[in-house]
């Protein structure tokens, strides 16, 4: 599969991604990957239990689209998971900022 290779920006060689999770206080994940030539660190996503909480629901939300019986019942339902998403990726965001200020706190 060629999909999951990526040409690292800092050694400019390609290689073939390999998601880790790494876990933090208060329940963070962080998904990354290294570059398998100069172990440069690239950050994938960054949630917590809220995150994921709320990405199961949206999930269940798309679950239940999927069996809408009419148009209108569908379209309600995305305009819904639409918010859901908008909340999550608002959320995730300030998540990842927050991560990123305090990473040199933690041991890479
Ligand atoms: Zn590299």
């Amino acid at each position: 599969m060629k999909d999951n290779v990526t040409v690292c920006d800092v050694c400019e060689n390609e290689f073939v991604i390999e998601l880790h999770v790494k876990e933090y206080a208060e329940g963070v994940e962080e998904t990354y990957f290294r570059c398998t030539h100069c172990g440069e660190k690239y950050t994938g996503v960054v949630t917590d239990p809220e995150i994921r909480k709320q990405q199961r629901v949206i999930k269940k939300m798309l679950d239940k689209v999927a069996k809408a019986r009419s148009t209108a019942e569908s379209k309600k339902q995305f305009a819904q998971i639409k918010l859901a998403k908008r909340s999550l990726n608002k959320k995730m965001k300030k998540l990842r900022k927050r991560f990123e200020k305090s990473k040199h706190l933690h041991n890479d």
